[in-house]
């Protein structure tokens, strides 16, 4: 009897970020992009690391879509 590879591991859609921005919205505070070089890196979503209990601010950039976590000062 042989295996049928039959899981389309392909198919899964990426779905570790539900929504990204695509333009600076007005009035943003956007700053320059390490990776594009645009200003177009904006602040996003804040979370609460479990372990070091500081505050975690998720940038990311509208233009090439870059995202990078910077430790939020409270
Ligand atoms: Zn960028």
């Amino acid at each position: 009897m042989g295996r049928r590879r039959s899981v389309l591991e392909s198919c899964s859609m990426p779905a570790k970020v539900p929504w990204l921005p695509s333009r600076v919205p007005a009035g943003a505070q956007a700053e320059r992009c390490p990776q594009c070089g645009r200003r177009a890196l904006i602040p996003w979503t804040l979370r609460r690391d479990n372990l070091t209990k500081a505050v975690i601010r998720t940038w990311v950039c509208t233009e090439c879509q870059t995202t990078l976590e910077r430790v939020e000062s409270e």
